[in-house]
């Protein structure tokens, strides 16, 4: 997004201008590092944005980036459809006759061109009617769904455009077919008390090789290659008062946070670690190998060694033949759970939706049974009794 796009902030009642997804804040990149090594089969970076004054965050927030595409994707696009990318189009804007901006501008930093979804082809293909090639036919209607959902995989629109180009003759179509570019939500890793005036962000840069091409994700991938301290990020907070440390800063706090999982928890420990915050802290962090993939390290080490983070647990899944999983650590330690969801323990997840945070979901229902001394249905009540009093909270994605 170029910086005239953008509209001018509108005054809070205090005074102070009010951020928002429409309306974001253009905060300048103050640190942009890699926390994973070379070695690391993934890129993982730390990033350090300013803040506006009066933008106040919470520890368990989120932070807001509205991405824009890299340009050679841009061009890449343009040419597969023929356009130049000074034509005119009108970018529909609710209650408003919209706003005029180029083709170039559009698929830069309004509309996803990036992963294929399935409705943007069955889009195209009503668009081409009944010119529609036998090849793109072959990928609509519902007894070709599985064969839709095989082409769209590793592909993005400038493929579908390239195998089956001369459909979109008018660029202002392209609003009819492609969804809306949407802001990444990424979870806040810093505590605003212990950096004013600052945003830290823990970032995988998504990269991949789909049907031989090199692609990358569009707002990690534009905070990773794109983003050199003193530049530019339009940003804004995302509040989640789901995900919050305890009033009481004696309760003590269980977290578990791999890979960038970690990052709220990093905001959670320096936010108790600044405000002298005496209850017991457990953290659990896993990778794939600990000389490459170990996030922040100095920091938990140094915090351990204090004797300010009760108890550091890691799981490194490729550093041994047998993959060992935070889940896994936390089944050795199931008596010591118990014993602090016991003492009042607050219980945190953050990281991947698809599978670790069921498994440590399952992890949890045991040890409690296990304590109990109870059946699996006991445990569930359990549970739902923490989480009734916020005492099991996730920010998972
Ligand atoms: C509340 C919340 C908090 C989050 N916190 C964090 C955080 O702290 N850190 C963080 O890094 N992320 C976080 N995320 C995820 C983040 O918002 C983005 O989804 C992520 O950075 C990817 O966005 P992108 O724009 O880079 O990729 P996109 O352009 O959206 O592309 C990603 C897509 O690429 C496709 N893809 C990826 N790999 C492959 C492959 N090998 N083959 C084929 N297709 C593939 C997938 O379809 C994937 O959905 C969070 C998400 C939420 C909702």
């Amino acid at each position: 997004m170029s910086e005239s796009t953008l509209a001018v902030p509108v005054e809070a009642a205090s005074g102070s201008p009010v951020y928002s997804k429409t309306n974001p804040y253009l905060a300048t990149v103050l640190v942009n590092e890699h926390l994973t090594s070379p070695a690391s089969e993934k890129v993982t970076i730390h990033v350090e944005l300013e803040l506006a004054e009066g933008m106040t965050y919470t520890p368990g927030d989120a932070l807001g980036v509205v991405p824009t595409y890299r340009e050679e994707a841009v061009t890449e696009l343009l040419k597969a459809l023929g356009f130049n990318g000074s034509e005119k189009v009108i970018e529909p804007v609710k209650g408003t006759p919209g706003n005029e901006i180029t083709v170039r501008e559009a698929l830069t930093s309004k509309l996803g061109i990036g992963k294929l979804a399935r409705g943007a082809v069955n889009q195209y293909a009503k668009l081409a009617g009944d010119n529609a090639p036998a090849g793109l036919r072959a990928l609509l209607g519902s007894e070709n769904k599985a064969a839709l959902e095989d082409y769209c995989w590793g592909r993005e629109f400038v493929d579908l455009v390239t195998d089956f180009p001369g459909i979109v003759k008018d660029p202002q179509d392209l609003f009819n077919i492609l969804q809306r570019l949407m802001p990444r939500l990424y979870s806040i890793a810093s505590s605003q008390r212990a950096h004013p005036g600052q945003v830290h962000l823990t970032v995988r840069v998504v990269t991949y090789n789909g049907h031989g091409k090199d692609r990358q994700g569009v707002c990690s991938g534009m905070l990773g290659f794109r983003a050199p301290v003193g530049s530019k990020l339009p940003v804004f907070l995302d509040i989640n008062d789901q995900f919050r440390l305890p009033a009481d800063p004696n309760t003590p706090i269980i977290m578990i946070g791999p890979g960038t999982g970690i990052a709220p928890f990093r905001a959670f420990l320096e936010e108790r670690e600044v405000t002298g915050a005496k209850g017991e802290n457990w953290l659990v962090f896993g990778d794939q190998r600990i000389a490459s993939d170990y996030l922040y390290r100095e920091q938990f080490e140094a915090m351990e060694k204090k004797g300010f983070l009760t108890k550091l647990q890691t799981a490194f899944s490729r550093d041994q033949p047998n993959k060992i999983y935070v889940q896994d650590r936390l089944r050795e330690a199931s008596d010591e759970l118990f014993a602090w969801l016991e003492r009042g323990a607050h219980f945190y997840v953050c990281g991947d939706a698809s599978r670790m945070a069921k498994d440590v979901e399952q992890v949890l229902l045991e040890s409690i049974a296990k304590g109990l001394k109870g059946t699996p249905e006991q445990a569930a009540e359990y549970l739902k009794k923490m989480k009734a009093e916020h005492r099991y909270e996730r920010d998972v994605y």
